[in-house]
């Protein structure tokens, strides 16, 4: 026991706002879930998600259209194609879109169709990338490495800032464990940390943390419980043929109901849902 040592109940936010646009800020009262499918494989599959967020009250859609795929055989994603379908149906919407950029080269294409700029785990601490999203002006959201510690993250997220842009998202995405019966370990502590210490929002993604649709709720419900300001969740019409990532997507017809228990959890906290 280290009592004396012990931070102060409730630990303080120290959180500073961000406002992505004159009805959306991450990091103050409200929830923002984000969702979409985790890689952009056509248009009817990302309108019809699309149109699903929006009837759900929803802003913002994620997508790869870039894919950091372990195997060089599995999908790559659609490159500019996805970015096209993915921007055309968030403005059909009237959705922000988040996707992600996997190298420098490619930074200032995805930061044309995008509102938020994604950075893989596994780019977590590739430097270059980082510079390169500091010196432009979109938020970009930095995922946590899947084997790197709080530390390293906040590091990772200081080179961005360094170059100037402070509009950053820090995202928990699970880091690896030793089990097998998860993809990974949402770090709850580190949600938790990154509130006290750094000025950033911190969103949790319960899909890649998981690995599996039936475990998502309920590590979302422990991200918001521990303070996350938002969530990045993959969604697809048909998880069963999804090109990538389907075991831990949520089928589309099971977001109204993963939606609605999000929002009564975040009322319970005493935020909104968006
Ligand atoms: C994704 O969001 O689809 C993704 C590849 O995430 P991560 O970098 O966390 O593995
Ligand atoms: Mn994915």
């Amino acid at each position: 026991m280290n009592a004396e040592k012990s931070p102060a109940f409730p630990p303080l936010s120290a959180t500073v706002p961000l406002h992505l646009n004159d009805a959306l800020t991450l990091g103050g009262g409200d929830v923002i879930l984000m969702a979409g499918p985790c890689a952009v494989e056509s248009p009817e599959q990302t309108f019809t998600v699309a149109r699903a967020l929006r009837s759900l009250g929803l802003r913002v859609i994620r997508g790869g259209a870039f894919k950091p795929r372990t195997s060089p055989h599995a999908f790559q994603g659609l490159g500019l194609e996805g970015l096209k379908i993915l921007r055309a149906a968030a403005d059909e919407c009237g959705l922000l879109v988040i996707s992600e950029a996997l190298g420098v080269a490619q930074l200032p294409l995805v930061a044309e169709y995008s509102d938020i700029i994604q950075i893989g785990s596994r780019n977590m601490q590739h430097f270059p990338l980082l510079w390169a999203a500091g010196e432009q002006p979109k938020p970009v959201l930095l995922k946590r490495g899947f084997m790197s510690t709080i530390p390293e993250w906040l590091a990772a997220a200081e080179h961005i800032a360094s170059r100037g842009n402070t509009r950053i998202l820090l995202c928990e995405r699970g880091i690896r464990g030793f089990d097998p019966s998860t993809r990974n370990v949402l770090d709850v502590n580190a949600i938790a940390l990154a509130k006290s210490t750094s000025p950033y929002p911190v969103i949790a993604d319960p899909s890649h943390a998981t690995g599996r649709r039936d475990l998502v709720p309920a590590a979302a419900r422990a991200a918001l419980a521990a303070g996350a300001d938002g969530l990045l969740v993959e969604v697809h019409p048909n998880p069963d043929h999804a090109l990538s990532d389907g075991p831990q997507s949520l089928a589309l017809a099971d977001l109204p109901a993963f939606v609605d228990e999000m929002r009564r959890l975040a009322h319970a906290l005493g935020r909104r849902l968006v």
